[in-house]
C-alpha cells in the first residue's frame, strides 16, 4: 500500500507528490497523459511570487517579464498599470510541468504516466485503466475540473454553466510588444469575461478569452475578431484549443475522510480573473506536507489542511459573490470600470503600496507552507 496516492500530475498534483515524498513517505502519482499537454491549456501568466515557489531561475525556465498591464473595459479607454515592485512572468508551463515530474521521480515518487484512474473504491482503492489496482492511505485529488475522486465519493462537484469559465486560446505568431500584457473585459470580445494577450516574446503570444458558460456565442468568432483587432490580421495562428476553468465557489469540504482536494479539483480559482496556478501550487504543496506528516503520526488529522485553507476559501468566496451580482451589461461595465479606474490611480500614486499589497497576499501562502515544510 502507498502512503499517499495523487491523482493528476499537473501543477497541483506534482507539487503535492514532491512535498509528500520529501517528508519520507511512499508516494504514487497517476497522470493520464504521458507528457504534459502541449501547448498547455493555459495563458501561462503568473506573479513573480508564484515563480519563486516554482524556482523558475533554478530550473532555467524560459520566461518573459511583463512591465505594463493594459486594461480595457468594453471601450477603447485604457487603464495602464506600470509594474514596479510586482512582476508578472509569462512562463513556459510545459517546461515547468516536465521539471516537476522529473523532480518527483528523482525523489522517489512512483509515476504512473499515460495511465488513467478509471475508478475509485473508497476508502483506499484506485483502479487504473491498465487493469492495475493500487491502494493508498491518503488520496490527493488533483485531477482538475473533473474532480475525479470527489464525484465518486458523492461530493457536490457539479458546476452550474455560469460557474464554468469557458475558454479558447491560440498560440499566435505576429509582432507584439513583449513588455505589455493586455486584457479586454466584456463586449465585444468576451461577454462577462475577458480576452487576453500574454506575450511570450515579441513574435509569439497566447491570445485567448474566457467567458462564463451558458451564453449563446460563437467562441471561434469572438477569438478571431480579437486576434484581428490585436494583430490587424497580420498573424499566423499556430494552434488553438478550447478548455474550461472552474469559476464557482471553492469545493466544500476540502478534506473528506482520507481524501484531500487541491487546485482546480478543489475549485481554487479566482472567479474574476480565472487565475489558478498560484492556488494549485500552494494547495498542492500544503496537502502533500500535511498528508505525509499525518501518515507519519506527526499530525493528528488531515483536517488541518481545511483549517489552513480557510482564509483563501473566504477570499475566493467573497470574489465569487461580488462577481455574481454583476448580472447586466450596465452593472458589469460600471463595476469593472470603477474598480480598474480606482486601482490604476492607486497604482500611479502609491505603486509600492498597491503592488506590495498584492505580493503580501500571495506571500501569506508561503508563511502557511513554511509551517509544515
Ligand atoms: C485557457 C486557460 C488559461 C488559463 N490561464 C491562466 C493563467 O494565465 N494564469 C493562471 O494563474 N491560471 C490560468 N488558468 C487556470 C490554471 O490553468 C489552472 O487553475 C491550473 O492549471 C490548475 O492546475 P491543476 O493541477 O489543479 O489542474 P490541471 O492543470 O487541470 O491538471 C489536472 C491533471 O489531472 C489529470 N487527470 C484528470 N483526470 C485524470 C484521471 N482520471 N487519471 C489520471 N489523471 C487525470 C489531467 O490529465 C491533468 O494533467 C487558465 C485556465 C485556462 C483553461
Amino acid at each position: 500500500m502507498f502512503d499517499v496516492i495523487v491523482i493528476g500530475g499537473n501543477l497541483a498534483g506534482a507539487s503535492a507528490a514532491i512535498n509528500a515524498v520529501e517528508k519520507g513517505v511512499n508516494v504514487a502519482l497517476v497522470e493520464r497523459h504521458k507528457e504534459p499537454f502541449s501547448p498547455p491549456h493555459c495563458g501561462e501568466g503568473i506573479a513573480d511570487v508564484t515563480g519563486e515557489l516554482l524556482e523558475l531561475d533554478k530550473i532555467n525556465c524560459p520566461k518573459n517579464e511583463i512591465k505594463f498591464v493594459q486594461i480595457n473595459v468594453s471601450t477603447f479607454k485604457e487603464y495602464l498599470f506600470k509594474l514596479k515592485t510586482q512582476k508578472i512572468f509569462i512562463i513556459d508551463r510545459n517546461y515547468v510541468e516536465k521539471s516537476l515530474l522529473e523532480k518527483a521521480e528523482k525523489k522517489g515518487v512512483t509515476l504512473f504516466l499515460g495511465v488513467s484512474m478509471s475508478d475509485f473504491k473508497s476508502p483506499n482503492n484506485v483502479i487504473l485503466d491498465n487493469e492495475e489496482n493500487i491502494s493508498g492511505r491518503v488520496i490527493i485529488d488533483a485531477s482538475g475540473i473533473a474532480c475525479q475522486v470527489g464525484r465518486r465519493i458523492g461530493l457536490k462537484t457539479h458546476l452550474k454553466p455560469e460557474d464554468i469559465g469557458v475558454c479558447i486560446q491560440s498560440r499566435v505568431k505576429s509582432n507584439f510588444n513583449n513588455l505589455i500584457q493586455k486584457m479586454w473585459f466584456h463586449t465585444p470580445y468576451a461577454p462577462f469575461g475577458y480576452a487576453w494577450v500574454f506575450p511570450k516574446s515579441n513574435t509569439l503570444a497566447n491570445i485567448g478569452l474566457g467567458i462564463p458558460g451558458g451564453q449563446k456565442v460563437d467562441l471561434d468568432e469572438l477569438l478571431k475578431n480579437y486576434i484581428n483587432f490585436i494583430t490587424d490580421g497580420n498573424c499566423t495562428v499556430l494552434s488553438t484549443f478550447r478548455s474550461c476553468v472552474p469559476s464557482g465557489l471553492p469545493l466544500q469540504p476540502l478534506v473528506q475522510d482520507n481524501v484531500m482536494f487541491v487546485g482546480d479539483a478543489a475549485r481554487l480559482v479566482d472567479s474574476a480573473t480565472g487565475a489558478g496556478i498560484h492556488h494549485a501550487i500552494c494547495s498542492g504543496s500544503l496537502s502533500g506536507c500535511i498528508a505525509a506528516k499525518y501518515v507519519r503520526g506527526v499530525l493528528p488529522s488531515l483536517e488541518i489542511y481545511q483549517t489552513e485553507m480557510q482564509n483563501k476559501i473566504s477570499r475566493l468566496t467573497r470574489t465569487y459573490y461580488n462577481k455574481s451580482k454583476l448580472t447586466t451589461d450596465q452593472k458589469y461595465i460600471s463595476a469593472y470600470k470603477k474598480a480598474w479606474a480606482l486601482l490604476s490611480i492607486t497604482n500611479k500614486i502609491f505603486p509600492n503600496f498597491f503592488q506590495g499589497y498584492v505580493a503580501k497576499v500571495l506571500r501569506k501562502d508561503y508563511a502557511i507552507l513554511e509551517k509544515y515544510k
